[in-house]
């Protein structure tokens, strides 16, 4: 009857949140080594423009624990909670950087995006930190980007809105990640200085639908009105590729052109299509 199934229910309630408790002790042990341990490493995926050319790459991070990785969902919002992503981003930064440096030697430019949350963009002296690191790797600011999602925006527009300006001044760009999942977007882009936009997977997905597609080719007028570039996000078949292409979508990234690859099989990728286009300066 109702009762028992109620304490069914209720029994089963707790032992989940034991097991709930259970991981994330085991999280917490885990993490708060990962770092000296060397288990966060960095996976890259590279967008293209619409003739296949590799025109940047996105940092992803991985937590390899054991034989086993572990995806930023799992482990991202513990760390959020816990403020040590601050620390798990500087690392995440040293080693964007050093890939970039490292790169340029080989003659190779291609400029790197990193997630960043908002204790990140938030820690006190974030400006001088990336100033400072940029310096110490002594790359061309313009080689670094900065992937921000929309929901860092609802309560602290102008915060965001000011270091946005003075980051772009020294020439670091910024990209809206998951461009359309939040609340208020248009807003944001006509306050926003930004330099690119990630249209989000949920519209790549339906864009067969046609009213879907009108909507991609919205956003995608809108952009380039205001000077910003698109990058669809999630391109898995020829066919999504194609119909993007077609509405004047700039850059495509996705599991078509490659899946994020550890730091030496991106490596090669880059070496194997060897098409990187020369970096204008006068257009991010
Ligand atoms: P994101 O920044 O929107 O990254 C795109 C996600 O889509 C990645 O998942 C990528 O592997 C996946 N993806 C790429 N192409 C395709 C495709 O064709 N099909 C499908 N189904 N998926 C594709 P991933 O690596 O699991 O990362 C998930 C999220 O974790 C990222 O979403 C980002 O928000 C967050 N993240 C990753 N690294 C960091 C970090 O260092 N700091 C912070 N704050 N967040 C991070
Ligand atoms: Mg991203
Ligand atoms: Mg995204
Ligand atoms: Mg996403």
């Amino acid at each position: 009857d109702a009762r028992q199934k109620g304490e069914n229910c209720i029994g089963f309630f707790r032992n989940d949140l034991g097991q709930r408790a259970k991981e994330i002790l085991i999280l917490k042990s885990g993490l708060e080594d990962a770092i000296s341990k060397k288990e966060f490493v960095l996976y890259y995926q590279p967008y293209v423009d619409k003739n296949f050319n590799i025109v940047g790459a996105e940092s992803l991070l991985r937590w390899e624990k054991g034989s086993e990785v572990i995806f930023p969902m799992k482990f991202i919002p513990y760390l959020e909670s816990t403020n040590m992503i601050i620390y798990v981003e500087e690392y995440v930064l040293d080693i964007a950087l050093q890939i970039i440096s490292r790169l340029n030697l080989k003659g190779i430019k291609i400029p790197l995006s990193v997630n960043f949350s908002y204790k990140t963009l938030s820690r006190e002296n974030i400006i001088d930190i990336l100033y400072m690191k940029i310096g110490k790797f002594n790359i061309d600011p313009d080689m670094l980007r900065i992937e921000i999602v929309e929901r860092i925006f609802i309560e602290n527009l102008e915060y965001t809105k000011n270091l946005i300006e003075k980051l772009s001044s020294i020439g670091i760009r910024f990209m809206l990640d998951d461009f359309g999942t939040g609340y208020s977007s248009l807003s944001y882009i006509s306050k926003l200085k930004i330099d690119y936009l990630k249209i989000d997977i949920s519209f790549i997905r339906n864009i067969f639908d046609e009213y879907t597609k009108r909507v991609v080719e919205t956003i995608i007028f809108l952009s380039k009105k205001l000077n910003i570039k698109t990058i669809a996000e999630g391109v898995e078949t020829i066919e999504q590729f194609e119909i993007l292409r077609d509405i004047g979508c700039d850059y495509f990234q996705g599991f078509l052109f490659s899946k994020p690859l550890p730091e030496a099989d991106f490596e090669n990728f880059i070496l194997i299509n060897n098409k990187i286009l020369p970096i204008d300066k006068t257009n991010p």
